[in-house]
């Protein structure tokens, strides 16, 4: 996976997990339905991702 493909999927994922919490009414900080607990897993993947190959590229 080339690295903008990444930074791509990391932001596209971010849209999606804010517009979830924007509409959905039920996901809060301390809970989440469903939805919002797959949306907000797949979120945290990708910038686990992200921002780990950040953190070895500076070294
Ligand atoms: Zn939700």
């Amino acid at each position: 996976m080339s690295e903008d493909d990444l930074y791509a999927r990391y932001m596209a994922a971010r849209t999606v997990h804010r517009g979830h919490r924007a509409d959905c009414g039920r996901c809060t900080d301390t809970g989440r339905c469903p939805a919002g607990q797959t949306v907000f897993e797949s979120f945290a993947r990708l910038q686990d991702a992200y921002l780990n190959r950040q953190h070895q590229q500076r070294r």
